[in-house]
């Protein structure tokens, strides 16, 4: 029949098409058994995934030939001084270095001590989201190398209802607890201040003395960045000897007492701002800290015991600028070793890692405006001539440290008096 001829095709079909369902779910369920079998055979390894076992995930192992070059200071006062860097940031906000790299820098770097401050705003943006683990990443490699590692964040104004000015950007250091910082900056600032953070004001641009006012009224702030690595030209920028700072903020910080500050604010690899190989190193705050724990780091910035190290100068208040030059220098006239015995030098020992630069006159030489700036060589020994004059047993001196600054137009200065030995014989 041809109908029968029409319908056997079809039924032959939908009869393989049953069986073919049977079997797979047949094959669906051998499978599913054999994945719930404790005897069954693990899916294989890959070849990543041996590999982090065996290295460790993330991969931070160090370069073979990755050095620290120590900064040394001798204790000043009895104090520790501490290097810092209390901004910088992580591909977890606007950065594009890993926290692990960062530690890495900031241990060859010689410092002792660095904050991550990424952005809490970026968190919906930043790959990845967990804005927890930029400061749990870094954690075990600090430890493991010995360097400080502090909980951070760089809160920004734009977010909240009272202040407006685009440049308003505030870094909290030494916070317990980052959830808060998600709102509205007054809310941020003050819960920071409640976990008894650090507050600085970050890269300080057009307005930022009327808002500062605002937050010194208030008792939130407790430091200033004179310098931001990431700052070289623009709002408040002035140049001495040649280094981009704020230049108004020294004499702000002297005037309201609060703490100065040189950060990297590096969102980019510290190679790319730091030319390491002319002997550059990047920007440092100095914290003269009774111990080396974050505790008592905190208090010393609290304290406003901070100086701030950038471009072969330091800035801060004079008293820690004398005290640290007095603990790191020492001064003597030693005798010509020429036949013309009225020849002598000044001999300075620098203690430190930093190299002192200065212009010696005799006290009330009036030609002294003229005179040449030295180099006192870092770790080690520098003679420059002096002038003695025949008989004379004792020299009085003016010292004026020209990389040492409480201000631009206000270098240390020491006076020194000193023997004047006998020539040879
Ligand atoms: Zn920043």
């Amino acid at each position: 029949m041809p109908s029968e001829r029409r319908l056997n095709p079809i039924n032959k079909s939908m009869g393989r098409i049953a069986a073919a369902v049977i079997l797979l779910q047949f094959l669906v369920a051998a499978f599913v058994l054999a994945q719930e079998s404790p005897g069954a055979e693990p899916a294989e390894e890959t070849t990543a995934q041996k590999l982090a076992g065996k290295y460790g995930w993330p991969y931070v192992a160090g370069h073979k030939g990755l050095s620290r070059q120590e900064i040394f200071f001798p204790l000043v006062r009895g104090l520790q001084v501490i290097k810092a860097d209390l901004h910088i940031h992580t591909i977890y906000s606007d950065g594009q270095v890993l926290p692990e790299t960062r530690v890495w820098e900031a241990w060859r770097d010689g410092l002792d001590l660095m904050v991550i401050t990424d952005h809490p705003e970026y968190l919906k943006l930043a790959l990845p989201q967990d804005r927890e683990r930029a400061y749990g990443r870094a954690l075990p490699l600090a430890r493991a190398l010995g360097l400080m590692l502090v909980r951070g964040a760089e809160l920004t104004t734009l977010s909240g209802p009272t202040y407006k000015d685009e440049d308003s950007d505030h870094v909290v250091a030494f916070i317990q607890d980052e959830s808060p910082f998600f709102g509205d900056f007054d809310t941020a600032v003050r819960s920071a201040r409640d976990q008894g953070a650090v507050i600085i004001w970050a890269h300080p641009g057009s307005r930022w003395v009327r808002d500062a006012t605002r937050l010194l009224k208030l008792g939130w702030l407790d430091g200033i960045e004179l310098r931001n690595g990431g700052r070289k030209g623009g709002k408040g920028i002035g140049y001495h000897r040649g280094e981009p700072y704020f230049s108004e903020v020294m004499d702000w910080c002297l005037d309201h007492d609060l703490a100065v500050i040189a950060s990297s604010d590096a969102h980019w690899p510290i190679d790319q701002m730091v030319d390491r190989g002319r002997g550059e190193r990047r920007e440092m705050t100095l914290v003269l800290a009774e111990r080396r724990g974050e505790t008592s780091i905190r208090e010393a910035i609290k304290a406003r015991r901070t100086l701030a190290y950038f471009g072969e100068m330091i800035w801060g208040r004079e008293e820690w600028l004398r005290a640290l030059a007095e603990s790191s220098l020492r001064f003597s006239v030693t005798p010509s070793i020429q036949e013309n015995r009225k020849r002598h030098f000044l001999s300075v020992a620098n203690s430190s890692s930093f190299p002192f630069r200065m212009k010696v006159s005799r006290a009330g030489d009036e030609s002294a405006a003229g005179l040449r700036e030295v180099r006192i060589a870092e770790r080690g020994r520098t003679v420059a001539p002096v002038s003695v004059k025949e008989g004379e047993t004792g020299v009085r001196l003016v010292i004026t440290v020209t990389n040492l600054l409480s201000g631009a137009d206000r270098p240390l200065i020491l006076e020194r008096r000193l023997q004047v030995p006998g020539g040879p014989p």
